[in-house]
């Protein structure tokens, strides 16, 4: 067993350490908070010619390709960086290249991901609707229907991460009325932004302002059929093959986060004082240190090792689920404990850690609620479904 990352490894952590902390400071992150519903495109370009993007694609697509493990080792630098941004950067990774890949036709492949790779497209995932995320598909309600030679949609989507400045949504919509069986009723279609019928509004939300989700209308919207990704009326479970790497990304992102309240906690404690000593010394503070240490280590370690199990080839659902779970929940409690750690000074919007406790928020729920993984793990040892 080797726990170790090679040395290329390391050097590319060091790399990227270095260039969130040119380009991705918290000086800049406040900034954008306040200021940007998306990050700074001139930062996705930098992104995009260092390589970031490149990285989820294989050589032969214009990529330079790479493993999961590599890949995670530069998401956790971004995620302590800012959250906004690695969501920002993983949705085009997650939700473009990746079933791209996976799922994409020859001719697809060669249209879109040497375009992905070099940083010229961005893409969102469009599946949840307003009846509900984690009953998707009693929820879902957007058609797509045959007309010709393209697809026509109709219908609404719910707090899509970077609706407002993709160029393509990834789109999942009912293709077989008749079928009163849903998972085996979707598609998914590559949708771009532009088309007529398409309306996108911004919702204000607590977390990631620098990330905007947005509420998606579709009117009588017409895509080419040539834009099914995958096989009709097998969406559903196209869309899951896809569904495991997005885990242990978000997983890595609560783990980036909580990293970012253990450095600012850590800090905090050593230069607040109280009684006339640093409150770092004070036992209860030092156990709460101590806690967020060790969920972190015990969350990164899970995350990596399903990094690890995927480029092994090797099962891991079942992992990425807990590791979507634990993190998650590990970064909120941390974040929660480092709002205490911070008192009063917690509360202002000067603080960083009430963003740490703003964006650690959602990963709770999304992209699954943590309640519905428990109900997946429980189901995956054998017991019945409680819903
Ligand atoms: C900031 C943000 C970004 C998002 N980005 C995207 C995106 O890019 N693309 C996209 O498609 N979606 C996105 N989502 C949607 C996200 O995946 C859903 O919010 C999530 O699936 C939960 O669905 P819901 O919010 O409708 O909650 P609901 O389904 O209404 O659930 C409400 C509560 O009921 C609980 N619950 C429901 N059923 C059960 C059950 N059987 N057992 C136990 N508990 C249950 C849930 O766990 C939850 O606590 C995003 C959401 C947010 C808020």
């Amino acid at each position: 067993m080797d726990f170790g990352f090679t040395e290329e490894q390391e050097l590319l952590r060091q790399s990227v350490r270095e260039f969130c902390e040119a380009e991705i400071s918290q000086e800049k992150v406040r900034e954008w908070e306040e200021t940007l519903d998306f990050m700074p495109q001139d930062l996705w370009d930098k992104m995009a010619s260092l390589g970031f993007f490149s990285m989820s694609v294989p050589p032969e697509y214009g990529g330079e390709g790479g493993d999961m493990v590599t890949a995670m080792i530069g998401l956790e630098e971004i995620s302590k960086a800012s959250t906004a941004v690695a969501l920002g950067v993983g949705a085009t990774i997650g939700f473009g290249a990746r079933p791209l890949v996976v799922l994409g036709t020859e001719e697809q492949k060669q249209e879109y991901l040497h375009r992905i790779a070099r940083g010229e497209l961005k893409f969102s995932l469009a599946l949840t609707e307003p009846a509900g995320g984690t009953d998707i598909l009693g929820a879902i309600s957007t058609y797509a229907d045959l007309d010709g030679e393209d697809y026509v949609i109709n219908g609404q989507k719910i707090y899509i991460t970077g609706a407002h400045v993709a160029d393509y949504l990834t789109t999942v919509a009912i293709t077989d009325r008749e079928n009163p069986k849903r998972a085996r009723a979707l598609s998914i279609f590559m949708v771009k932004a532009d088309t007529p019928g398409i309306e996108i509004r911004l919702i204000p939300k607590v977390s990631t302002h620098s990330c905007g989700s947005c509420e998606v209308f579709y009117s009588d919207v017409r895509v080419p059929a040539a834009n099914l990704l995958g096989t009709l009326n097998n969406g559903w479970y196209d869309l899951l093959t896809t569904l495991n790497p997005e885990r242990i990304g978000v997983a890595m992102m609560s783990v980036g986060v909580a990293e970012a309240v253990f450095d600012a906690c850590l800090a905090y404690s050593r230069e607040r004082e109280a009684f006339g000593k640093p409150i770092g010394q004070f036992m209860v503070i030092q156990h709460y240190l101590a806690d967020i240490a060790v969920g972190i280590e015990n969350a990164r370690n899970l995350v990596y090792k399903c990094a690890w199990l995927q480029d092994a080839g090797k099962p891991y659902h079942v992992e990425a689920t807990m590791a979507g779970l634990y993190a998650s929940k590990m970064a909120l409690d941390a974040a929660t404990v480092g709002m205490e750690i911070f008192g009063g000074y917690g509360v202002t919007m000067e603080a960083d850690i009430q963003r740490y406790w703003r964006d650690s928020q959602q990963m709770v729920f999304s992209p699954i609620s943590n309640e519905m993984s428990k109900n997946f793990i429980a189901q995956c040892y054998g017991l019945p479904r409680s819903y």
